[in-house]
């Protein structure tokens, strides 16, 4: 591997490896935002690697370039660089760690992320801290990359990351009209995880998905306030001027590189070493990037009523209905 410099190329401080952190609710385009961003030069698209340690590592899923985890070049090296191979990781410890870290709050309030130093929290949190920071170091080495985009969503993993020191965090705060994003929890999707063997993508009801947009887009809203470290982003806006918004994130990112042509609708992507995602982090070559907007014909009635009605506060905020469109999202319906 070249010689490498984990020095911002144009901001943040020396030393600190800059993370691009795609957080909201699933199903709202993340893993096209991810592999745009991703095929800019200087910066790697790594998928959603908050699932690393189980979904990597221990099952040995699928990389986005087609091998499994543990046999793909690239995360060997990242393996070897940062714990010295997969197998004297510690995983269990890690992502139990991890686990006690982050899944009891998911119902907290924001507060509570300003405490993760200290109490009960600190020791775990410093696992996590210490695990987050050599993986993504190794990540950034091991591509030449002085930007990392981690796709995992999750807004509480997101905050976490955002407390590391050696980190550069800055967050995209993807959002999708509520309708369509339930309209694609309610299908029936294909997966592949592991080679020879079909799995689908997990299904939830129109009123699970709606409550929990609701949550995920609060609490990307709060985890972040005041930082000036989040930007807001409206799939609907994103896929209609892919190539403008991916510049614009990456100016955001404090990273001055220009993304992959997305003339005519269409987006040349090349092989990306991407931990889970949409099935779409497999294609390669011409995509066609256009609106996803099937729900406006095939979501049931009571299911689009559902939705309309749990989420319309946040759906008048976002501009999705209502009088008032606000920036970024003049898609309604
Ligand atoms: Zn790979």
């Amino acid at each position: 591997m070249a010689a490498l410099d984990h020095d911002r190329m144009t901001s943040g401080t020396p030393g600190e490896v800059g993370v691009l952190f795609i957080g909201g609710m699933g199903r709202s385009g993340s893993t096209l935002l991810d592999r745009m961003l991703g095929s800019a030069p200087g910066v790697v698209s790594v998928g959603e690697i908050r699932k690393f340690w189980r979904r990597g590592a221990v099952a040995n899923e699928l990389c986005g370039c087609g091998e499994r985890i543990r046999s793909c070049p690239f995360w060997r090296a990242v393996a070897d660089e940062a714990f010295g191979g997969f197998d004297v990781l510690g995983l269990d410890a890690i992502a139990a760690a991890e686990d006690r870290l982050l899944v009891p709050l998911r119902k907290a309030l924001p507060l509570r992320f300003a405490l993760l130093r200290r109490g009960g929290d600190a020791q775990d949190f410093e696992m996590f801290a210490e695990a987050r920071l050599k993986l993504i170091r190794a990540v950034a080495k091991v591509s030449c990359a002085s930007l990392v985009v981690d796709s995992s969503k999750g807004p509480l993993y997101g905050a976490a990351l955002g407390q590391v020191e050696g980190l550069d965090v800055r967050a995209v705060h993807l959002v999708r009209d509520s309708r369509a994003v339930a309209f694609s929890w309610l299908k029936v999707k294909e997966v592949r995880r592991v080679p020879g063997q079909l799995d689908y993508m997990p299904r939830i009801s129109a009123r699970d998905a709606a409550l929990l947009w609701i949550t995920k887009n609060l609490q990307m809203e709060s985890l972040w306030l005041f930082t000036g470290r989040r930007m807001r982003l409206h799939y609907e806006a994103f896929v209609e001027r892919p190539e403008w918004w991916v510049s614009r994130v990456l100016r955001f990112a404090g990273h001055d590189a220009l993304p992959a042509s997305a003339a005519a609708g269409e987006v040349d992507l090349p092989v990306q070493h991407t931990v889970l995602g949409n099935p779409m982090r497999f294609d390669r070559g011409r995509i066609a990037v256009r609106l996803d907007d099937e729900w406006k014909r095939a979501l049931a009635a009571r299911e689009r009523r559902t939705v309309t009605a749990i989420t319309l506060p946040m759906l008048l905020r976002y501009g999705y209905v209502g009088p008032l469109p606000l920036a970024g999202s003049k898609h309604r319906a």
